[in-house]
């Protein structure tokens, strides 16, 4: 019995599938993301296909990579929501199949709490969390035996509107990274700048952004301008967070926490606060198997007791839902 734990990961567009040692130590790390046809968004039916398609082969190898059977798995977890129905709903059936074969343990685990908690295994011991994906944005921590939630956004997500604003000025899926290649300054183009109390809201800002390329705007001025004003305000929230719960750790992820400029004005809140930041490789702020199966071992090691809905999926399972009895 070697106690490893392998999670899968399939909420959205990435099927992923991990493998880690009670150590944390990284053991196997795959995944295949859905990239949806020229011009439209994710298709939730199309995504689940390509997942249902993915996910044998992707168990397979991450086995092989990590020299395991699989009955020396100790725990089989997977992530059991938010995300899109038919999506959760393959990465459950896989994870289902897997453990009953083997007479495993199976535990569905909260996808937010799992960016989070990734953050630990980076050195991190009681962060905010400022989570900025495609289709999440939340600012997150623990307090008083639940992950709240500080903050978020009020209408899509960050990466949601960079993809947007990138699908109609005609750049390819996912536009974040192509926008974040184009952004040249240092001529700041004002946007709207909308946050209010702890949340944000993205969509003005899209709107007003599109109205100025469809004007003659330059691209690589309005996308210097998304990214400096869509950042700054998340950057604000988390720094609320930080003052109000007086926490010293900020842990970066999601698919957009993989963009410099974001990184950069992250390291400068937090140094101007002595607080720690923790920006995971790019691997691990994607979505991936690796969180799933480390908040897996989290759970199971700190007594966590799997209980009935722990083997449904949720497509609105909130972060503050779960009542945390691990930590
Ligand atoms: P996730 O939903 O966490 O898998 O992340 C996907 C989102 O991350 C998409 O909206 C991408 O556009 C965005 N993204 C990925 N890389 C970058 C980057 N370098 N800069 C900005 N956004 C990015
Ligand atoms: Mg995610």
């Amino acid at each position: 019995m070697s106690s490893a734990v392998l999670g899968i990961e399939s909420t959205a567009h990435t099927a992923g599938v991990g493998i880690v040692s009670p150590e944390g130590k990284i053991l196997a790390d795959r995944k295949a993301t859905f990239t949806p046809p020229e011009g439209s968004g994710i298709h939730p039916r199309e995504a689940a296909q390509h997942h249902v398609a993915a996910l044998p082969g992707l168990v397979r190898d991450v086995l092989a990579d990590a020299q395991l059977a699989p009955d020396e798995l100790a725990l089989v977890a997977y992530a059991r929501g938010p995300g899109l129905g038919p999506c959760l709903r393959t990465g459950a059936t896989a994870a289902r199949a897997l453990a009953h074969t083997h007479g495993l343990p199976l535990l569905g685990v909260n996808h937010c709490v799992a960016h989070l908690e990734i953050g630990l295994l980076e050195g991190a011991t009681d962060p905010v969390l400022l989570y900025l994906s495609g289709g999440n944005t939340q600012v997150i921590g623990y307090a008083h035996g639940r992950y709240r939630v500080f903050g978020e956004t009020l209408d899509i997500g960050i990466g949601n509107m960079l993809d947007k604003f990138g699908r109609e000025v005609g750049l390819e899926f996912p536009g974040g990274p192509k926008l974040e290649a184009l952004a040249a300054g240092p001529e700041l183009e004002p946007l709207p700048y909308s946050v209010k109390g702890m949340d944000m809201a993205f969509s003005g800002l899209l709107t007003a952004a599109l109205r100025k390329f469809a004007d003659g705007m330059e691209l690589s001025r309005l996308a210097y301008a998304i990214q400096e004003t869509a950042f700054a305000m998340a950057c604000e929230v988390a720094e609320r967070a930080l003052a109000h719960t007086g926490k010293t750790e900020l842990v970066l992820g999601g698919g957009v926490a993989c963009n410099a400029r974001l990184r950069e004005m992250a390291k400068t809140m937090t140094r101007e606060r002595d607080v720690a930041c923790f920006a995971p490789s790019k691997a691990l702020c994607v979505d991936n198997g690796v969180m799933i199966a480390w908040l897996g071992h989290v759970m199971q090691a700190g007594g966590y007791e799997i209980q009935s809905q722990d083997d449904r999926v949720d497509q609105r399972f909130r972060t503050d839902m779960a009542e945390v009895t691990w930590r």
